[in-house]
C-alpha cells in the first residue's frame, strides 16, 4: 500500500486504530476495486493487494449494489464474502451497512461520493455509509445512527464518525435546481453553485447527537487530488472506484 494513504488512515483515524477497529480506504495507485463500474478486470487482485496486508481477506469483503438510495443493511455472520468475488451475489440495494458481528469487512466504492465511517465503542458496533448527495438528501448518516440506535442501543455521543475522500465545496459545482433540493450546505460563488457533501453530512452527524470533537475529517477532495483518487467528475462514468472498508476485529 502506498505510504501516503497508509499515513492518511494511521492520522486521521487514530481512535478507531486504538480501538481496534480498521477503517481505512484506497488511493487510485491501487487502481480500480469495483466490480460494477471501470475497468474490473483486475478488481480481484486490487483488492488482495490492498486488504493482505492489513490482515483482510478480501475473500471476506461484503459488498452491495449501491444505488444512490438510504436501505440500510444490518450485516451478519451469513453475509460473509457475499459480492466480493462477483457482482451478482452483493448485497441488493443497499447504501449503507451496520454491525455488531466481528471479522466482517464492509466495503463501500465511491469516485467522487464520501464514505463514512461510524463506530461505537461501547456496544461494538460499526457502520458504514456511500453519501452521494441523493442519499445524502435523503439523510442516509442520520438514519444509519438511528439504525444503530434501534438495534444496537447506540448513543450517538459516543460515536466516532470518519469521512473518506470526496468531492467537495472547492469542487463540487451543481446546478442551480439544488437550491430547490437542499435548504443548507450550497455556497453560492459568482453566478455558481457548489455543494458541501461533507457539510451537510457533519449537520446529519451533530444533528443526530455525535460529538464535534469526534467527528475525523482528512479534508481530501477527490477533484483536486485527482492524481491520487478517481474522480467521477473529472473522469466520466468508466472511471474506477475506491474502496472504503471498515472492520470490527
Ligand atoms: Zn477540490
Amino acid at each position: 500500500m502506498p505510504e501516503a494513504t497508509t499515513v492518511v488512515n494511521k492520522k486521521y483515524y487514530q481512535p478507531f486504530i486504538q480501538a481496534g477497529v480498521a477503517c481505512v480506504f484506497s488511493s487510485r495507485h491501487l487502481e480500480n476495486m469495483s466490480l460494477f463500474y471501470g475497468d474490473t478486470k483486475n478488481s480481484l487482485d486490487n483488492r488482495n493487494n490492498f486488504l493482505r496486508g492489513l490482515g483482510i481477506d478480501y475473500r471476506h469483503l461484503v459488498c452491495a449494489r449501491q444505488v444512490h438510495g438510504s436501505r440500510i443493511k444490518y450485516v451478519k455472520e451469513e453475509d460473509l464474502g457475499r459480492g466480493s468475488l462477483a457482482s451478482a451475489d452483493s448485497i441488493p440495494d443497499s447504501d449503507a451497512f451496520i454491525t455488531d458481528k466481528k471479522n466482517l469487512p464492509l466495503a463501500i466504492f465511491t469516485a467522487d461520493c464520501l464514505s463514512v465511517f461510524l463506530y461505537d465503542p461501547k456496544v461494538k458496533a460499526i457502520g458504514l455509509i456511500h453519501a452521494g448527495w441523493r442519499s445524502t438528501k435523503d439523510a442516509i448518516t442520520e438514519k444509519t445512527i438511528q439504525a444503530m440506535r434501534k438495534t444496537f442501543g447506540t448513543h450517538p455521543q459516543d460515536l466516532y464518525a470518519g469521512f473518506g475522500p470526496s468531492i467537495r465545496s472547492c469542487c463540487y459545482e451543481v446546478g442551480s435546481e439544488f437550491s430547490n433540493l437542499f435548504t443548507h450546505g450550497l455556497i453560492r460563488r459568482e453566478n455558481s453553485y457548489y455543494l458541501d457533501l461533507t457539510g451537510i453530512n457533519r449537520e446529519q452527524l451533530l444533528n443526530s447527537g455525535v460529538k464535534d470533537e469526534f467527528i475525523f475529517d482528512p479534508g481530501i477532495c477527490t477533484s483536486c487530488r485527482n492524481e491520487d483518487f478517481f474522480s467521477f467528475r473529472n473522469e466520466g462514468a468508466s472511471c474506477g472506484r475506491i474502496m472504503s472498508v471498515a472492520i470490527l476485529s
